[in-house]
């Protein structure tokens, strides 16, 4: 049963075994799995529950509905945009549906830095297996790549270097272009068409608009989660909720998980939480081409090809290097990232449908730590302070020249970056100007779409905050199952990874029952 918060009309007082808080990769899978094995499961869900039939393919009206802050949360500094679904689904309904499964160097990198956590190739083959189906995952075919993603591989195969389509869960895709705001034909098989419907049919009861504030403890464990059902919108609390559970599995995401943990006053005994910040920050890089009409980056599948070929793997950091990736997303998103003001603006968006896009993506070690405050009757706000390493810095501008590179060997006329104070490289030979990028708020722009690590897996509570079953140290019965357990970054796309270890911590819960 779905059951829609902000239409309630009082409070509510419930009895569960299960309490899955959050609804998109992490939580929507542990849900299904409990569900089908005959467990009592309640889901709690912040944001809304949207169909086809809401995604109206409105930057305006969408943003504000699906995602975390209406998209604008970021860091401190704000430098980096940290972007997060926040609905039925989570960011799984926003996402690229990129299919990406862990690099096996990250999970032996996990290993040498955390201890024996379970995580291997191995271990979680049947896992990978078991999601990857249930996402109807394919690859992209060479005849579905748009101009945008078609440049990043020509520039790529004229220098040698390895390329390739990722994989996707898209199925029937219209290449309308709108995956980042919800798909309106059901063809990205997000958590909100497969897993989640899939508990509902075994019986949970899946709450939207339902807020988790604070878990009760009593001892070491959890005895219920209270919480507020919300206006759908605004958010604003309408009426209080409790739940009594048997087990508390929290899945809110890498922000606002270690957030119910800290606010519920836990965090003595587990030194990392908030801590091991990894965001993977991704810069946008544009390319201009002579022939106008020969790119219209927002039609098609909007993220489909990639080049990987540069310092690849780091020893140190599972998979160091960067990945060229071609993207594009609607035009208000595209405005807000396109550089200049006024009329350099307005010249920079009169030449967009001649303008290839691609992010550059720099996998980081953990650099950051966040903090919350609460706001009366709204839930929390995230302090997400983030610090670039200069080794980072260093391997992104050398990523910053390879693009350079693969754009010009594509026959692009001029290649910029996301900076409103570097000028655009007008030919191959302004390359040695990388030296002189500067990153500072107010002149670059970065993204990040994989928020990571602030809920560590390790055996040892010294080193993190859940075991390797995902169970918080010090607590019986309290979980996190979704992207802050990571000990770094899965160093790719995260959906895949995630999904992977909540099958895994679903199994071995039930496991545990018998
Ligand atoms: C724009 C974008 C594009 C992406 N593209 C790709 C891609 O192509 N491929 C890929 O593999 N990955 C991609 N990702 C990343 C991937 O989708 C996420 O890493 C993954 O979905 C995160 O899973 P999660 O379970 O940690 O959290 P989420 O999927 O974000 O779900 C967390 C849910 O919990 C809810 N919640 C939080 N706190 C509470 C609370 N207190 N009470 C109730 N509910 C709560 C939130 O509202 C949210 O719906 C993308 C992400 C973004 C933002
Ligand atoms: S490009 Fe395909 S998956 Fe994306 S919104 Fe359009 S139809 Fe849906």
């Amino acid at each position: 049963m779905i059951v829609e918060g902000f239409r309630a009309t009082e409070p509510l007082s419930l009895r569960t075994h299960t309490v899955v808080v959050g609804s998109g990769a992490g939580g929507a899978v542990v849900a299904a799995l409990l569900a089908e094995a005959g467990v009592d499961v309640i889901v709690l869900e912040e944001g809304g529950r949207f169909t086809a039939a809401d995604f109206t393919q409105r930057d305006d009206e969408m943003l504000p509905a699906l995602y975390r802050e209406h998209g604008l949360q970021t860091t401190r500094d704000g430098l980096v945009t940290v972007l997060q679904g926040s609905c039925f689904g989570g960011s799984t309904v926003i996402n690229m549906a990129d299919c990406e499964p862990t690099p096996p160097e990250v999970y032996a990198h996990w290993k040498r830095l955390v201890g024996e956590i379970g995580l291997d190739e191995k271990t979680l083959a049947g896992s990978q297996a078991r999601v990857m189906a249930a996402l109807e995952v394919n690859p992209i075919r060479d005849e579905q790549v748009n101009a945008n993603n078609a440049a990043v591989v020509r520039g790529a195969a004229a220098l040698g270097l390895s390329h390739g389509h990722f994989l996707n869960n898209r199925v029937a895709c219209r290449g309308s272009g709108y995956c980042l705001i919800g798909c309106a034909y059901d063809a990205k098989k997000g958590a909100h068409l497969n897993y989640l419907p899939r508990a509902d049919a075994a019986g949970a009861v899946l709450y939207t608009d339902a807020r988790a504030e604070r878990l009760e403890r009593d001892g070491d464990q959890i005895v219920g989660v209270v919480g507020s059902l919300v206006t759908r919108g605004s958010r604003e609390a309408r009426f209080p909720f409790r739940i009594e559970a048997e087990r508390v599995v929290v899945a809110g995401g890498a922000v606002h998980s270690p957030a119910l943990l800290a606010v519920s006053g836990l965090s003595r005994g587990l030194p990392d939480l908030g801590r091991n910040v990894t965001l993977q920050p991704q810069l946008p890089v544009t390319a201009v081409f002579r022939e106008p009409g020969s790119i219209r980056a927002w039609r098609g599948i909007p993220q489909a090809s990639y080049c990987s070929a540069g310092d690849r793997n780091s020893a140190e950091r599972g998979l160091g290097g960067f990945r060229l990736e071609a993207v594009s997303g609607g035009l208000s998103q595209v405005a807000v990232g396109v550089p200049g003001f006024g009329v350099a603006h307005k010249e920079a968006m009169a030449r967009l449908d001649r303008t290839a896009s691609a992010l550059l993506l720099v996998p980081d070690a953990p650099s950051g730590t966040m903090t919350w405050s609460e706001r009366a009757g709204r839930g929390v706000a995230a302090r997400i302070d983030y610090r670039m390493r200069p080794e980072w810095l260093a391997r992104l501008r050398r990523g910053m020249r390879q693009a350079a590179e693969i754009y010009f060997a594509a026959g692009a006329e001029s290649v910029g970056f996301a900076s409103e104070s570097f000028p655009r490289f007008a030919g191959p030979r302004d390359l040695d100007r990388i030296d002189a990028f500067e990153v500072r708020t107010g002149a670059t722009r970065f993204l990040s779409a994989h928020v990571q690590g602030t809920c560590r897996m390790s055996a040892d509570p010294r080193l993190g905050v859940v075991d390797p079953t995902h169970r918080v140290h010090g607590l019986r019965n309290l979980y996190v199952v979704d992207a802050s357990v990571f000990p770094t970054s899965a160093s790719t796309h995260t959906m895949i990874p995630i999904m992977t270890v909540a099958d895994r911590a679903a199994h071995a819960m039930l496991e545990t029952r018998r």
